[in-house]
């Protein structure tokens, strides 16, 4: 699978300013690079047959969760390993295919469970985190998903500290009343999956939770990939 290099950023940047230009520029030229290049595995860069993929040595590498939902959320791997490698290269290293490669792990492990969903909503960013980032790792992520997304339904509507900073009680707060749906109609009467990269407390979803059932959805899921240990809590 070799998206044009337009195609694999579809999320629109904010206002540009020189230094969004240049993580632009530098994204595109990985974009670049990634397309003419022999396919690699997105946690570790051996070579890999299909892309976007983990090879088979970080595939085995892969721990599942002991169960698939714990606490409202579904999860199927554990966050360790390869899957850290792929979530920081996509956040910090504005990279696209890990992202992909996530959603394609997430909609194996999610299956038939996907026949119950109408339309899957990602958990959006800030703006200002947005154009650091260059683009929603959720939202690639659930392109692999092969299900209708409701982009723009669901804002967050203010900028909130980076969760990993904190510990549960501090992350509740700090994503309380973050979210707000801005329309509901993608959302009224239809079964609806949130998805998030990661999960650690759950705070994250459970605020976007809280803001998309205001849209009386049919039913209302969440899922990640992985699912982190918050070591403070342990
Ligand atoms: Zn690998």
């Amino acid at each position: 699978m070799s998206d044009s290099p337009s195609q694999r950023r579809p999320n629109t940047l904010p206002r540009s300013a020189p230094l969004v230009a240049l993580q632009l520029l530098r994204a595109t030229m990985v974009d670049l690079v990634e397309l003419f290049a022999p396919p690699r595995c997105v946690a570790c860069d051996e070579p890999t047959a299909e892309s976007p993929a983990f090879c088979l040595t970080c595939r085995s590498q892969l721990e599942r969760c002991d169960a698939l939902e714990e606490r409202g959320v579904l999860a199927p791997y554990v966050q360790h390993g390869p899957l850290v490698a792929a979530v920081h290269r996509a956040k910090f290293g504005h990279r696209v295919a890990p992202a992909r490669a996530m959603g394609l792990l997430l909609a194996d492990a999610l299956g038939s469970l996907l026949d119950e969903i109408d339309v899957v909503i990602p958990v959006p960013l800030h703006p200002s985190r947005l154009r650091v980032r260059t683009f929603n790792q959720a939202a690639e992520l659930c392109r692999a998903l092969g299900k209708p997304i409701a982009f723009g339904s669901l804002v967050r509507r203010r900028a909130t500290a980076p969760q990993a900073t904190l510990d549960r009680e501090a992350r509740a707060l700090n994503v309380e009343n973050a979210f707000a749906l801005r329309s509901s109609k993608a959302v009224r009467g239809r079964r609806v999956l949130l998805v998030d990269d990661v999960v650690t407390t759950g705070a994250t979803l459970e605020a976007a939770r809280t803001a998309v059932e205001r849209g009386s959805p049919a039913t209302l899921r969440c899922a990640a990939v992985a699912r982190a240990v918050l070591v403070a809590n342990r």
